[in-house]
């Protein structure tokens, strides 16, 4: 599993590339999986594409990616981020 702690803005070329602007998870790809966890930074990060500063509590997303046949989705956001509760549909 591939695991990235994105900006905010890396964050949304993510969705949109992904196809998930409205929803955080997506299967992009036949057997492959990706879903985005919002909240924000427990520690100082760097975000793995922009190389942007995420600051402690600022907003950032948790990025996984993973296929059917390779190591599963596991939950590691909460070691990372605070994680935002998604609202209720
Ligand atoms: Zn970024």
């Amino acid at each position: 599993m591939k695991q990235e702690i994105l900006c905010q803005h890396c964050a949304n070329e993510t969705r949109g590339i992904f196809g998930c602007v409205f929803r955080d998870e997506a299967t992009p790809y036949p057997h492959e999986h990706v879903k985005l966890v919002e909240g924000t930074a427990k520690q100082e990060y760097i975000c793995d594409l922009c190389s942007e500063d995420i600051h402690i509590g600022s907003d950032c997303v948790a990025f996984s990616a993973w296929t059917d046949y390779g190591a599963q989705y596991y939950k590691w956001e909460d070691a990372f981020i605070n994680i935002r509760e998604a609202k209720d549909v």
